[in-house]
């Protein structure tokens, strides 16, 4: 089960601990010398270590090194000491995703798990404005963090059956071009063609065995939902996504950043690295040792650094949708 770290400030750090606390997760963390906190001595229920200063600066270092990622729950732009988290975990080359609680759009979450299980994370390092800072700031944090942990352990339990066997293709219509590259992130074969009328695609859809993913309703109508389409009503990718993935009871899981989002092509593992060295920065070379490559277009990925890319690619682009 994930550990749950943070420094036992008020705000996120404190939300995050009760919330690992109160779904059975391990907790700990590094908090500055005398347990400092803005609201006097951390109480003794967080099982909190002491850094050797009082210096706020330092546990944050600390706790950014010591576990395997660290999840940034901002409210609004990051600000004090969430910015310097983030310029920390940057600066050690720690993992880290900062989220918004204030997006209003719930789609953080399923962001998160994305992250959380391609890394496959064992310590998190959570950390936030702190109370005084972002006042409500406890309360979304907490809500978010137990719909996180209570998403991972769905995501641990095995597939329910019946959901075996080759994993679905889909064909997405243009407007929902945003959703088929999503899909490729999450292993999927996702087709679609801007340039084809839609009649065309269906017939490729049908005659390729693929489900064909639309907004459009009478179109939906006529392909027979739910067997071969899905109809969708709302606009916003990432709940399609959620959509998607409850309706159809998938579960990425191990297919997740499988396949190249440019060439729908699946990855393939590069079994000796010091045929790439040449391919990627010197510094990449040394620190990973999993690299992939698409076969299509010749591009080297590894662990981590695609997964980091593709969500920071992908979320400004959400963000326009
Ligand atoms: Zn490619």
């Amino acid at each position: 089960m994930i550990r749950i770290v943070s420094g036992g400030q008020t705000g996120v750090d404190r939300a995050a601990l009760d919330a690992a606390v109160s779904r059975g997760a391990p907790v700990g963390g590094w908090c500055p010398l005398g347990r400092l906190a803005e609201d006097g001595v951390i109480p003794p229920s967080y099982p909190l270590r002491e850094t050797p200063t009082a210096a706020y600066p330092e546990r944050t270092r600390w706790n950014v090194r010591d576990s395997d990622a660290t999840l940034v729950l901002a409210c609004g732009e990051p600000a004090g000491g969430t910015a310097l988290t983030v310029e920390t975990a940057d600066r050690l080359g720690r993992p880290f995703l900062v989220l918004d609680l204030l997006d209003r759009r719930n789609t953080a979450v399923t962001l998160a798990l994305l992250w959380a299980r391609e890394l496959n994370i064992g310590i998190l390092n959570v950390a936030g404005p702190r109370e005084s800072a972002s006042p409500g700031a406890y309360g979304l944090a907490r809500a978010f963090m137990e719909s996180f942990l209570d998403g991972l352990k769905k995501g641990a339990e095995p597939a329910p059956p019946g959901r075996a066997g080759p994993a679905p293709r889909f064909m997405v219509d243009r407007m929902l071009v945003r959703l088929g590259k999503y899909l490729r992130v999450m292993g999927y074969d996702a087709e679609w063609d801007a340039g084809a009328a839609t009649g065309e695609l269906v017939d490729r859809a049908n005659r390729e065995n693929r489900i064909f993913l639309t907004r459009n309703r009478r179109l939906a109508d006529q392909h027979g939902i739910p067997d071969s389409a899905v109809l969708f009503e709302t606009g916003n990718p990432v709940e399609q996504v959620a959509q998607l993935l409850q309706k159809m009871r998938l579960d990425p899981g191990a297919r997740l950043f499988s396949r190249c989002i440019r060439c729908n092509v699946a990855l393939r593992n590069i079994a000796d690295k010091t045929l790439i060295r040449d391919r990627v920065h010197p510094a990449v070379y040394l620190r990973h040792s999993t690299f992939y490559t698409c076969p299509s277009c010749g591009t080297v990925f590894w662990k981590g650094s695609h997964v980091a890319n593709t969500l920071r690619k992908l979320s400004p682009a959400l963000d326009r949708a």
